[in-house]
């Protein structure tokens, strides 16, 4: 064995680089994290070449002394963190004192920075982490620090760069991602001497997605805003019809922070749950906030994991806030109402009956969190029965509107006097006029508005018998069968069959082990009928064997089937009558999507029509 040696500093230095400086965006990430650290407003930052010969970040904020120019660029140098007590309520994006060193030691660095209140400051260059000396320079307050080929004196480190487009795509990303997480700081990027964006930093999270994200994505979002003590959530994320194919648009944040986190996304994606197409992703940005000693930050030196002190609380509290926004767009303020008219209090326009299917599926929704946290609060559930004033926001004509709503009486548990119920009636919507069925699939109504409104007939069925089945209390009616029906399965399907059999019981499904893969079957749900029962049993049994371990999902899975199967189906004869209680189910407001996430209705405007025909 060769003797033990230390290492060389400079060799622990570049070993050290490698782990806080991949790449240029990692440059760009901790430059940008020291200048709001320093309380900048206004950033910039400039690169060329992906950042890989070039990169220059230029704040506002309070500059660096002149003497602590050099200390800046030392190992574990920093001004943020004193005590071993203070790692346990970080309020600042760096603490490691780790960045700028490791940044100096695989790159070419000029500092120039003047603290506020001097007349001028300093400038000081440094080669491979070797500082020259500080000299006395001219320049505005604030920090701009210039990298200019990075990783020159590390070869194998830059056999790794991808192409320059691919760099500076990622310098894009985090640049995006910290314009999101201070929208009161101005960002400016510019790639190879292009602006490529902008955000004004007035402090709203709107202006900064619009500008770092596109007018699209901006256009088609939801506030979300509640708090589960000690979980505060805030942001938007994407109305369930403009949902993505990745989830490249999904982005956390906590405390400030931008995390990856698996618990977020699931919270999120389950509030989408039976909204949403397979396949698709909700997009959001979502601000966390909880006490600092909740989380965990210092547990990758790249800082996008994060630990919770306790999960479910954060889950809850994501969870519902986004449920409850979802909830709220889903009942319009009135539905013959058009998009642009100023906001009304949507309890107000609501029709005693729409008041009370609304009332009605309060308890739909899952039980408070934690009622020891103090539940969460702006529940939509919740004040569907509301007793106090409270303030809702929802999205109307594109843009987020705060409702003041001081609720009527919650509804009869006994009759109550009829004038009390004409009180939550001040204003009687006309239903929409049926102009009858196209393709046997469609309803084509038009409303009082002039707006034409398709409705697809098995979805909007489909979800309504999927509410209903799920608001039920009882178990399904069950139908027994003169000839039990031998149902052949696939392996995995017939033993999660075996494996779930009282579950099946509590759905209407009555089954026996037959022996060999097969199952007997001797009594189905009343609204199945008996040739659509195997095909019925077949997909439960997929879905239990697939989804095993989650009743929860199980059982929407078994409702998703049921309502599939006894409703409305497209191509077959509906009466006027069974289409007219549709419409008006649809017009309430009651159902949006079916249990798969597509659309049941779809509106066109005057407009859109006279588009189509080149009028307008
Ligand atoms: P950390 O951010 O973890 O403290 P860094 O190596 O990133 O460590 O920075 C070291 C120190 O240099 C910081 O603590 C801060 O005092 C100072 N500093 C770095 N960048 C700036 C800046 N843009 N404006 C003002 N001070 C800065
Ligand atoms: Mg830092």
């Amino acid at each position: 064995m060769p003797a033990i040696k230390q290492l060389p500093s400079h060799v622990a230095d570049l070993i050290a680089a490698g782990e806080v400086v991949e790449r240029p965006a990692s440059v760009v990430k901790e430059l940008l994290e020291n200048a709001i650290d320093a309380g900048a407003s206004a950033i910039v930052a400039e690169i060329a070449h992906g950042g890989m010969t070039y990169l220059r970040i230029t704040d506002n904020g309070c500059g660096i002394a002149p003497e602590d120019l050099p200390t800046a660029f030392l190992r574990h140098a920093t001004s943020k963190l004193r005590t071993a007590e203070d790692l346990n309520a970080i309020g600042t994006l760096g603490f490691r004192g780790e960045a700028l060193a490791a940044i100096s030691a695989v790159s070419r660095v000029d500092v120039l920075s003047c603290v506020s209140g001097a007349d001028s400051g300093a400038s000081l260059h440094l080669e491979g982490g070797v500082a020259g000396e500080v000299r006395p320079a001219g320049c505005p307050r604030g920090t701009t620090i210039v990298v200019r080929d990075l990783f020159y004196n590390t070869p194998a480190r830059m056999k790794f760069m991808k192409k320059d487009t691919a760099e500076g795509a990622a310098v894009s990303g985090i640049v995006t991602h910290l314009a999101l997480s201070h929208p009161d700081v101005s960002f400016r990027l510019l790639r190879d001497g292009a602006e490529v964006l902008h955000t004004p930093g007035d402090g709203t999270l709107q202006s900064a997605i619009y500008a770092a994200m596109g007018r699209d994505f901006a256009r088609g979002l939801l506030i979300v805003h509640g708090a589960s003590d000690p979980v505060a959530v805030d942001g938007f994320v994407s109305q369930p019809l403009q949902c993505h194919g990745t989830r490249g648009k999904q982005v956390f944040f906590v405390n400030g922070r931008l995390v990856k986190s698996q618990l977020l996304t699931a919270a999120l994606e389950e509030a989408y749950r039976n909204r949403m197409m397979k396949g698709k992703f909700p997009g959001c940005v979502l601000h966390v906030t909880l006490p600092p000693d909740q989380v965990d930050v210092n547990v990758h030196p790249a800082k996008t994991v994060v630990k919770f002190a306790a999960d479910k609380p954060v889950f809850d509290a994501v969870y519902y806030t986004v449920l409850d926004a979802l909830d709220a767009q889903d009942r319009p303020a009135s539905p013959a109402a058009p998009p642009q008219e100023a906001p009304r209090d949507f309890f107000r326009t609501m029709t005693a009956r729409e008041y009370r299917a609304a009332a009605q599926e309060a308890p739909r929704a899952k039980t408070a969190p934690n009622p020891a946290a103090g539940g969460v609060q702006l529940r939509m559930h919740d004040v569907a029965v509301p007793h106090k004033p409270f303030t809702a926001e929802v999205m109307r004509g594109g843009q987020p509107v705060t409702y003041q709503i001081t609720p009527p009486a919650p509804p009869v548990k006994a009759p109550r006097p009829q004038p009390e119920q004409q009180t939550i009636e001040p204003e009687q919507v006309k239903p929409w006029r049926i102009v009858g069925e196209v393709l046997k699939t469609y309803i084509v109504c038009e409303d009082e508005n002039q707006t034409v409104w398709l409705i697809d007939k098995h979805a909007a069925h489909e979800r309504i018998r999927f509410d209903a089945l799920r608001a039920a209390a009882t178990p399904p009616m069950a139908q027994s069968l003169l000839t039990p029906l031998a149902v052949d399965l696939a392996e995995a399907e017939y033993d999660a069959v075996l494996e779930h059999l009282p579950l099946l019981e509590s759905f209407a499904f009555s089954c026996e082990d037959f022996g060999g893969g097969t199952v007997l079957v001797r009594r189905i749900p009343a609204d199945i009928r008996p040739e659509d029962a195997p095909a019925a049993l077949e997909e439960l049994a997929e879905k239990l064997a697939l989804g095993g371990a989650d009743p929860e999902g199980a059982r929407d899975a078994l409702l998703h089937t049921m309502a599939c199967k006894s409703a409305i189906k497209a191509g077959m004869d509906t009466s006027p009558a069974e289409l007219a209680a549709l419409v008006a189910q649809v017009q309430s407001g009651a159902v949006a999507y079916c249990p798969h996430g597509r659309p049941v209705k779809y509106a066109l405007s005057r407009y859109d029509i006279e588009k189509m025909f080149k009028r307008a």
